[in-house]
């Protein structure tokens, strides 16, 4: 055993990160570990609570952490990307009973699209979180070519952007905060 991993065990036998007791290789990022806020080094993505993570170490001996998630592809990559279905059925019905949602684009996140960002990662003008690959967005409706964009992913439970239009009396651009008309 290397140091890295040992000082890991160390701090989870300290009883400092309770969630992560039985880890070894893999682990689950939590409020009190090492890693929670730092960025992988792989996807250049910050890790979020929740994420699944595999331990490791790098060729110095140093302890890395990098994502489980196919989705980002640090360690596994998905064969087949999701669907996204649900949320595009969904938009369609909120659509038609209320106009702020008239001109909103859905679309899902496709590795490499100028929405994500590289270095730095593009957040969520809501919970300001790095988007990442597959989750699917919304795009400011302001038509003024702002590009920014809000998580309404109802697969991973980010709904951001609900929680954006309901908090409004009027639609307003994401980047600006510029009202859009009133609804
Ligand atoms: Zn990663
Ligand atoms: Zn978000
Ligand atoms: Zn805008």
């Amino acid at each position: 055993m290397n140091d890295g991993v040992a000082r890991f065990e160390a701090a989870v036998q300290a009883g400092l990160d309770p969630k992560n007791a039985d880890a070894v290789t893999e682990a689950v990022t939590t409020t009190d570990c090492d890693w929670v806020g730092l960025v992988c080094p792989q996807c250049r993505h910050k890790f979020r609570r929740d994420d699944p993570v595999k331990l490791d170490v790098d060729a110095d001996g140093r302890p890395t952490v990098r994502h489980l998630d196919p989705d980002l592809g640090c360690v596994n990559s998905r064969a087949l990307p999701p669907t996204g279905e649900a949320v595009l059925r969904l938009l369609a019905a909120v659509r038609a009973e209320d106009p702020i949602d008239a001109d909103v684009r859905v679309l899902r996140l496709e590795p490499g699209d100028e929405l994500l960002g590289d270095d730095p990662r593009r957040p969520c003008r809501r919970c300001r979180f790095p988007l990442r690959p597959y989750e699917s967005v919304v795009v400011c409706p302001c038509g003024r070519g702002c590009s920014a964009a809000i998580h309404y992913d109802l697969d991973r439970g980010l709904l951001c952007y609900e929680r954006w239009k309901n908090s409004l009396k009027t639609a307003h651009c994401l980047l600006t905060k510029q009202e859009l008309g009133s609804r």
